[in-house]
């Protein structure tokens, strides 16, 4: 078994103390750089994760009624915590989900900074003080704690799934039943570790591992003593448990898939371009939610565009996420390589030219090449579903309405990017895009100060900024006759 970077907890956490599943078996975490054995952890059953809700039920009180600034104090000590051991950190995120140590190292600061933002917000939920209109009273309106909810989270960030659902939930006084993904779970066991060194009371955050999601959430689903779900991964699932959450009317967080487009204008400078194409792409693999899916490119510029693009494709380097100097690591698994395969060929039947790459790597691990393909039509698949890889697929318009309509159309609306050197156009595209967030000649733009989730099938809410932590509220309004 490969040593890991730092002790981190293999069994569920469960009303402040370690233990192993009730069933007593273990499920294998392992490398996708080549599938070695990384560690085996608990494999909760249906009565882990009620007694987990349990332990939720139990803290909930105390933890709503503790005074902000200590519920703060524990973000913070979490925050330095997790800063302190970056560098192990960033090593465990690489070994378990694959993507090069520099991003793992990057994701270890953005995800500390939900910690750390949450741990300032904590001290600062207000509430609303007024006369009624009609006089003689005074009307007040207050945040209260929403109570314990169900965190779900997926494979692709381990360390910022967790601690943008878990940052604002303890904030708001919340109490939590986390559930991380089965292949990329020590992360949030090493943080919630760290969490109760800090000092974080028994009970308020429990973890349950489980090789069967639906075989710990649905009788969490079902609990009426459950107030909130919040579910980031794919819109298939997410459909899945918004029916699981309509008998108890459950509040709901969903950050969902995306399928964001890319748009270049004629006007846009090609270094500034060429470089927020390649973060918004190739970060994490492709493998994000946030990744550009499809390029839209003004006719104008899409030939020397094409050829920069080509020069820096061919520049990425392919291999272990802990090698130096590689920016294109494995891929989660094999099914994934093959969808990147599927959506390459289904492209070229209906036109497209693979100017790079185009196949999977031979094993171990789970490797694809990166790839560039030019006249993609826009009703290959690849235009409509999300490739989760490195493949960047470029389609040629016209006229800005062109660009906008082909942009929009899709279920999902996440994120867009936008490259132009002209801000008024750069404006009215913003307005015209239905998406959640855009991206205006930067490839990356997740940041914990801002809201972060999409419309249209892409989700319900946002995590972080202000408006972060009232997706773990609900408000009291009470009205005293003066
Ligand atoms: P997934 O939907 O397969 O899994 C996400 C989580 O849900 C995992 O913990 C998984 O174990 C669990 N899960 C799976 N089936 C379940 C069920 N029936 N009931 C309850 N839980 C279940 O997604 P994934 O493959 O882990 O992640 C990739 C997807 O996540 C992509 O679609 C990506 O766009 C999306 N994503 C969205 C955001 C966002 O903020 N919008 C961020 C990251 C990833």
């Amino acid at each position: 078994m490969t040593q890991l970077p730092l002790d981190v907890p293999t069994d569920l956490f469960i009303g402040g103390e370690w233990r192993a599943a009730s069933g007593g078996d273990r499920i294998d975490v392992t490398d996708p750089a080549d599938d070695s054995l990384l560690a085996r952890i608990a494999d909760a059953t249906a009565e882990d994760a009620t007694a987990a809700l349990d332990a939720a039920v139990a803290a909930k009180q105390e933890w709503a009624e503790m005074a902000p600034r200590t519920r703060s104090d524990v973000l913070r000590s979490t925050f330095e915590a997790v800063m302190d051991s970056a560098d192990e950190l960033a090593l465990l995120m690489t070994l378990e989900m694959g993507k090069p140590l520099a991003e793992s190292k990057g994701e270890v600061t953005y995800g500390a900074e939900f910690l750390r933002w949450f741990s300032e917000e904590a001290a600062r939920v207000g509430g609303r003080h007024g006369v009624r209109p009609e006089g003689g009273a005074d009307m007040v309106v207050r945040p209260y704690p929403v109570g314990p909810c169900l965190l779900i989270t997926p494979w692709n960030f381990p360390l910022a799934m967790a601690t943008r659902k878990l940052g604002p939930a303890l904030a708001a006084g919340c109490t939590v039943v986390i559930k991380p993904a089965t292949s990329t779970p020590l992360t949030t066991l090493a943080v919630v570790a760290m969490m109760e060194r800090a000092g974080l009371p028994a009970g308020v955050v429990n973890v349950v591992t489980s090789s069967s999601a639906s075989k710990v959430s649905k009788p969490l689903m079902a609990d009426p003593r459950l107030r909130k779900v919040s579910f980031t991964g794919s819109t298939e699932v997410g459909r899945i448990l918004l029916e699981q959450a309509a008998p108890n009317v459950l509040r709901t967080s969903m950050e969902l898939g995306g399928n964001a487009p890319f748009l270049v204008f004629d006007d846009a400078d090609l270094d500034t371009t060429v470089t927020a194409a390649m973060q918004a792409k190739f970060r994490n693999v492709g493998q994000a939610c946030t990744a550009a899916n499809r390029f839209l490119v003004q006719r104008g510029i899409a030939e020397e565009l094409t050829a920069r693009l080509k020069d820096a494709v061919d520049d990425l380097v392919v291999g272990r996420g802990t090698d130096e100097g590689v920016t294109i690591g494995p891929l989660v698994d094999d099914d994934t390589v093959a969808k990147c395969v599927e959506l390459t060929e289904d492209a070229v039947s209906r036109g497209a030219k693979v100017l790079c790459g185009g196949e999977a790597v031979d094993g171990p691990g789970h490797f694809m090449q990166p790839t560039l393909l030019t006249d993609v039509p826009p009703d290959a698949r690849i235009c409509a579903e999300e490739v989760f890889g490195p493949v960047l697929p470029i389609t040629v318009f016209d006229t800005e309405e062109e660009a906008v309509a082909m942009a929009n159309d899709t279920e999902l609306g996440l994120t867009s990017y936008l490259c132009t050197s002209d801000m008024v156009r750069a404006r009215r595209v913003t307005d015209a895009l239905e998406v959640g967030m855009v991206g205006i000649n930067i490839g990356v733009l997740s940041n914990a100060a801002a809201p972060f989730g999409g419309v249209k099938q892409s989700g319900l809410g946002r995590e972080g900024g202000s408006e972060g932590i009232a997706e773990y509220q609900t408000l009291r309004y009470s009205l005293t006759p003066l």
